[in-house]
């Protein structure tokens, strides 16, 4: 779980903006926010380029091919984060967000029937992540690099940018909790699958799983075929 928050690292940044917003008034403080917001990408895209400019510039070249194999058209639209990350609390609804509008138009589609289905049973589901850039990716394949201390103990959790499902828009991050259970639980009628044991909260597209099931979990991402 501990990387799908790793946007937190990029909008910490912001906190001492809403401190200093806070302190003139409410209403500045709610300005502030409004103007974080905008600012967010410039500040993640900044965060990015100070701790890995080089390796993520190396790697945009490569990564935008499998964007653009996704055919011309496909690409995210809205005003949120151009690199996909998302703010707390974004449905499968937020059409603003480049990391929902990215997603495989079969996979927001089954996506936003599965949140209207928990939602009549009192259960709101939110999008921790979906679609990423290639930078975005690669960012956090070098920060579990670093976490995990080896490329092959990172990639039980990230995959690289030219692999990634979430880069191609096929795959969905779930939340909170008892959404992602539910899910588990229900997806499959609209065709949503967890793919892997340690990532309770990644689902994709499965259109034979409402009448086949669900096929059988991968242990972790590094056994997965499409990500060797
Ligand atoms: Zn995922």
């Amino acid at each position: 779980m501990r990387y799908e928050s790793r946007g937190l690292r990029f909008r910490k940044a912001l906190v001492p903006v809403l401190i200093i917003a806070g302190a003139a008034s409410l209403l500045a403080l709610i300005a502030g926010v409004a103007v974080a917001q905008l600012a967010a990408p410039a500040i993640a895209g900044a965060a990015r380029e100070g701790e890995a400019g080089t390796q993520v510039a190396g790697q945009q070249g490569g990564g935008s091919e499998s964007v653009d194999a996704r055919g011309a058209g496909a690409g995210p639209t809205g005003s949120g984060d151009v690199d996909g990350l998302l703010p707390d609390g974004t449905t499968p609804f937020d059409d603003a967000q480049p990391g929902v509008t990215g997603l495989a138009p079969e996979l927001l589609s089954a996506l936003r029937e599965a949140a209207r289905a928990a939602e009549a049973e009192g259960i709101t589901m939110t999008v921790t992540s979906g679609w990423r850039s290639p930078a975005y990716q690669q960012q956090l394949r070098v920060d579990a690099i670093a976490e995990y201390g080896s490329e092959a103990e990172a990639a039980r959790w990230v995959a690289s940018p030219e692999k990634s499902v979430h880069v191609s828009g096929e795959a969905v991050d779930v939340g909170p909790w008892d959404a992602a259970q539910w899910v588990a639980d229900n997806g499959a009628q609209f065709g949503l699958c967890q793919v892997y044991d340690n990532e309770p909260w990644h689902f994709e597209l499965r259109p034979n799983a409402a009448t086949t099931g669900c096929p059988e979990l991968y242990w972790d991402p590094s056994y997965d075929p499409r990500l060797q």
